[in-house]
C-alpha cells in the first residue's frame, strides 16, 4: 500500500509511520494512492465474521506493513464485548455495533447503528481504542516513546485517555478549561488514576487550551525532544478504523449482494462521514451519504450550494450537540481531493482561497454535479428545536432515548428517505452524556449505563495550571524525564 499527500505526491511513509504522525510533511493529509477494492463475493463471505475479524480483513488492505498475525491480535484485543459493554437493553452487544430497526418510514426501514457502547459512550471510542493498541504496538516495535498533547472540551480528550491509559511507552497530557466541562465529563476524565494520564485543568477557556497546544507544537525543538504527538481527527488510522463500521452496518442491514443502503452521519470535522466516503470508494454498495449538521452548517451549505465558507470562531455557535460545533472541517480536504480527481495542484489552489478569502465556491462547476451524482452525497441541518422535537418523537414513537447528535442525524435522515433503501443513522453518543437536553425534551434523566453510576463521587486526579505556555512545557518535561 502506497500513500500520498493531498498537497503533493507519493510519500515514502508506511502505515506504521503515518500512524504516529499528523499532517504530511507538505501540510497535506495522507491518503492511499489507490483505494483497495472489495468484491461482492468477498462481502458475502464477511457476513459470518465477528467485528474484530471484519476489522482485520479491512485494515489489512491498508496496513500491509504490519504482519497479519499481529494485526489480527490487535483487532481481537480491541473489539471485545468487555470494552464495548455499554449497549442498552434490546441491543445485541455481541455485534459491538448493534443495528436496531426503529420502524418503517417513507417506504423503507429507519435504522440506528449503535457506535457508542465503548468506554466513553461516544463513537470516537471505535477508532481511538484501536489507535491505543496500535500505538503501543508500533512504539514497542520501534523502541520509542510518545507523549500525546491535546486540548479538549469533552469528548475527544476522554476517548483519547481511555484508549491510552496504562499503555506502555505512552503518556497523555490533556488540557481542558478549568471548571468549564460538565460534571459528568469532568468525572469521566479526572477519575482516571493511571500514572500515564495527566489531566491539566487550565485557568482559561477551551480556545486558550488550543492555543497552548499550538504554541508547544510550533516549538519544533521542544516538540522533537519531548516526543510530542497528537491524536486529532485527521489521523489516518482513525479514519481507516471508522471505515469498518460502514461495512458492518451494510452487512447487518442487507441480506444479499448488491443491495443498497444509505447512511446518515451527524458531522463536525468530517472524519466520520469521510470514512463512509472511503467505504463507498472501496465498492461498498452505499446509495446516499447524508451529512447532518447542527446550527454550525458549513458542511450543509457546501453540499447544498457548492460554496465552502469557513466560519470564524466568533461565528461558531455553542449548541446542544456540542461535538459538532465546528467552523472548519479538518477532514474535508480528503474528500475534495477525490472530487478533484486527486489533482493536488487544483486542491492547493482551493485551499489557498480558504486561507486568503475564507472559502471557495464550486457552484455551477462539473465537480458540483459529481458530488451528488457520482459521490452520492446529500445533506441537511438541524436546530435545538429540531433536536428536542426529535428526541421526544423517538421516545413516544419507538420507546428509545437518543442523544442530541444522533437526533440531528435522525432529523436530517428523514428528509432523505427513498423507498426500499434502508436508511442507517449512525448513533454517535449515548444520551447519558447530554442530560440537560434530555431533561428538557423528556422531563426526566437519561438512563445511565451501570459502569457510570456515581462517577461524580469518585476521587479525581488533575492539576490546575495557569494559562501559561512555559509552565505547561515545564510540567510536561518534568514528567517525561526527557
Ligand atoms: C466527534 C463527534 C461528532 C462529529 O464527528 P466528526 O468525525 O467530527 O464529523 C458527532 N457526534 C459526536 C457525539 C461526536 O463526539
Amino acid at each position: 500500500m502506497k500513500y500520498q499527500s493531498t498537497r503533493g505526491h507519493e510519500v515514502p511513509q508506511t502505515f506504521s509511520e503515518i500512524l504516529l504522525g499528523g499532517l504530511a510533511p507538505d501540510g497535506g493529509l495522507y491518503l492511499p494512492v489507490k483505494y483497495p477494492q472489495v468484491t461482492a463475493d468477498e462481502l458475502e463471505a464477511w457476513r459470518k465474521l465477528s467485528y474484530a475479524d471484519l476489522a482485520f480483513e479491512i485494515l489489512s488492505k491498508f496496513c500491509d506493513d504490519i504482519p497479519a498475525a499481529d494485526l489480527r491480535a490487535l483487532t481481537r484485543k480491541t473489539y471485545t464485548a468487555e470494552v464495548y459493554c455499554n449497549a442498552r437493553a434490546g441491543d445485541n452487544t455481541a455485534d459491538i455495533t448493534p443495528l436496531r430497526t426503529l420502524g418503517e418510514e417513507g417506504g423503507t426501514k429507519l435504522q440506528l447503528l449503535g457506535l457508542s457502547n465503548g468506554p466513553t459512550l461516544a463513537f470516537k471510542d471505535m477508532a481511538m481504542q484501536l489507535l491505543g493498541n496500535m500505538f503501543e504496538y508500533a512504539l514497542g516495535r520501534a523502541g520509542l516513546e510518545l507523549n500525546i498533547l491535546g486540548a479538549t472540551s469533552g469528548d475527544t480528550g476522554s476517548a483519547a485517555e481511555y484508549a491510552m491509559r496504562g499503555k506502555r511507552g505512552i503518556r497523555v497530557f490533556m488540557l481542558s478549561p478549568h471548571r468549564k466541562m460538565s460534571a459528568f465529563q469532568t468525572a469521566q476524565m479526572f477519575s482516571l488514576q493511571d500514572p500515564n494520564i495527566f489531566n491539566l485543568a487550565v485557568e482559561g477557556v477551551f480556545d486558550d487550551c488550543q492555543d497552548i497546544v499550538k504554541a508547544v507544537s510550533n516549538d519544533l525543538e521542544y516538540k522533537a525532544r519531548q516526543r510530542i504527538g497528537t491524536v486529532n481527527s485527521i489521523n489516518w488510522a482513525r479514519v481507516v478504523a471508522q471505515v469498518v463500521y460502514y461495512f458492518k452496518g451494510w452487512l447487518l442491514a442487507t441480506s444479499g449482494p448488491g443491495q443498497k443502503v444509505s447512511f446518515c452521519v451527524p458531522s463536525g470535522n468530517f472524519g466520520n462521514v469521510c470514512a463512509g466516503h472511503i467505504a463507498r470508494m472501496m465498492g461498498l454498495p452505499i446509495d446516499k451519504l447524508v451529512v447532518a449538521t447542527n446550527e454550525n452548517d458549513v458542511l450543509d451549505e457546501f453540499f447544498r450550494t457548492g460554496a465552502y465558507r469557513v466560519r470564524k470562531s466568533a461565528e461558531t455557535y455553542h449548541t446542544s450537540s456540542p461535538s459538532m460545533d465546528i467552523s472548519k472541517a479538518s477532514n474535508f480536504e480528503r474528500f475534495i481531493f477525490d472530487l478533484l480527481g486527486q489533482d493536488a495542484g487544483k486542491l492547493a489552489a482551493l485551499f489557498r482561497d480558504v486561507e486568503e478569502k475564507g472559502g471557495f465556491d464550486l457552484s455551477g462547476t462539473p465537480e458540483f454535479e459529481r458530488i451528488r451524482g457520482e459521490f452520492g452525497f446529500a445533506s441537511g441541518r438541524s436546530t435545538h428545536e429540531d433536536r428536542v422535537a426529535t428526541i421526544r418523537d423517538l421516545s413516544a414513537r419507538y420507546g428509545i432515548t437518543i442523544d442530541t447528535h444522533t437526533a440531528d442525524g435522525i432529523k436530517v435522515a428523514r428528509e432523505h428517505l427513498s423507498a426500499g433503501v434502508p436508511m442507517v443513522v449512525l448513533e454517535t453518543a449515548l444520551p447519558a452524556k447530554f442530560a440537560d437536553t434530555i431533561r428538557e425534551a423528556l422531563g426526566h434523566e437519561p438512563e445511565r449505563p451501570a459502569a457510570f453510576e456515581g462517577i461524580e463521587k469518585l476521587p479525581q486526579r488533575f492539576e490546575v495550571m495557569a494559562n501559561d505556555v512555559s509552565q505547561i512545557k515545564a510540567f510536561i518535561a518534568g514528567h517525561t524525564g526527557l
